[in-house]
């Protein structure tokens, strides 16, 4: 895809690359501009390779919302990458491989989750973390997250599906991989809430989102789940669900990098239709009146420290889960600031960028630990491991404490 015309929009103010997380820890990257309109005006046809620095950009999107010219910023950090990974990259390097495995954790998930409790004591041992470091380059400084002893897809069919059927309010439930291999309290959470409201939901056959693919320039694997994921969604969407995802990177994934990177049939139809779980339900329904009939004080819920993922902050979700919660009396909602945590996505797994990573997130933690709540809430699995890394604070999902609130009161919604 020729970016060129986009990089005209650019008049070098350098607002993105003063928003850069990572161009302010680490020296050697040149920032958004260079990797982003810079790097695509100098291109002409065929004759000017991709600067390899674009593998150390994490892909927060950060200088997207940054940028007053709306230049195509991450579009253009996506097709770079790609392009870069495609013709430059060597196939047979350990960071290629690395970076393989790392962005189809689906592909590991779907294998370890099949034995849990073993997969868990192999990874979390300390010995195959440091080969892994080794062998790899994957870090040993964090711990492999764990598999849940049933996955979120196996308990649903056990369950029989939907529990409420209506002709009306009908979604259909966007899990991913992380929710539905790892954290699979946050996805019967969602299942919870929703039906509480009085939706149907559907969980169509689906693959990762792709957001860890675009993240390390895997365009083609990106592209096969994508196109995958278009025809399941948009099959619901013509059965009358929206759809709704309970990761902001998901349907941040669906709703803008699908459509920018590809021309598949219906990807537009999916964009305009996909949500955030709590976004979709704060449009919808009245949620704010019963939150505010529970009696906060009765319910085991601490107080909370809430972080803004950067992909939720890019579209536009960055304060719905505190001006929601807000209204719980007697649990404290704090946010801990705009600060990235750090992590973003595969970046804080790869032991050459964990130093950045941490760095990144020093703001985070600190003002998490300046916050009254020590227990954090975030939208985001990632960004939730590196809050619990960073602080050793247990994390929760909004959905969780919705949850609590909601579902295991008497309040009527
Ligand atoms: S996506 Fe994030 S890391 Fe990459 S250039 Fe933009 S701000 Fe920097
Ligand atoms: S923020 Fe936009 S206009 Fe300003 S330097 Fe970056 S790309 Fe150019």
């Amino acid at each position: 895809m020729d970016l060129r015309p986009g990089a005209d929009s650019c008049y070098k103010c350098t607002s993105c690359d003063t928003s850069c997380p990572v161009a302010e820890v680490d020296d050697s990257f040149p920032g958004p501009k260079f990797q982003g309109p810079e790097q695509w005006r100098l291109k002409r046809k065929e004759d000017t390779e991709i600067d390899d620095s674009i593998m150390g950009c994490s892909n927060c999107m950060r200088c997207d919302g940054a940028c007053p010219s709306d230049v195509p910023l991450s579009q253009m950090h996506n097709s770079a990458r790609g392009e870069y990974v495609d013709n430059q990259m060597d196939k047979l390097s350990r960071e290629y491989i690395r970076n393989r495995i790392l962005a189809n954790y689906g592909t590991l998930a779907r294998l370890g989750s099949k034995v849990p409790r073993l997969t868990n004591a192999v990874m979390g041992n300390s010995l195959v973390q440091k080969v892994n470091e080794k062998v790899l380059g994957i870090t040993a400084e964090r711990d492999f997250p764990e598999f849940a002893d049933e996955t979120f897809r196996s308990w649903w069919k056990k369950r029989g599906g939907p529990k409420v059927q209506s002709e009306e309010k009908r979604i259909a439930y966007f899990h991913g991989d992380y929710a539905n291999y790892n954290t699979v309290e946050v996805a019967k959470a969602l299942v919870r809430v929703y039906e509480e409201f009085g939706y149907e939901i559907l969980v169509p056959d689906q693959r990762c989102s792709g957001t860890p693919m675009f993240a390390n320039g895997m365009l083609d694997d990106a592209r096969r789940s994508a196109k995958v994921n278009v025809e399941n969604l948009g099959d619901a969407i013509e059965n009358g669900y929206d759809i709704v995802a309970s990761c902001t990177s998901c349907s941040m994934a669906l709703r803008q990098e699908y459509p920018e990177q590809f021309d598949l049939d219906g990807t537009e139809t999916v964009a305009a239709n996909t949500y955030d779980a709590l976004e979709y339900l704060l449009i919808n329904e009245n949620v704010i009146d019963p939150i505010r009939a529970v009696d906060g004080d009765e319910l085991d819920l601490p107080d909370f420290a809430y972080h803004a993922p950067c992909h939720s902050r890019n579209q536009g979700l960055d304060r719905q889960a505190v001006e929601l919660f807000r209204h719980l009396d007697g649990v404290g909602v704090e946010d801990v600031g705009d600060s990235c945590s750090g992590i973003s996505g595969t970046y804080g797994w790869k032991e050459e960028k964990y130093d950045y990573s941490m760095a990144i997130g020093e703001e985070m933690f600190e003002h998490m630990e300046h916050a009254e709540g020590e227990t954090g809430m975030t939208e985001c699995p990632t960004c939730s491991m590196q809050m619990e890394h960073g602080t050793g604070y247990e994390i929760n999902h909004p959905l969780e404490v919705l949850e609590k609130a909601l579902v295991e009161t008497d309040v009527e919604v």
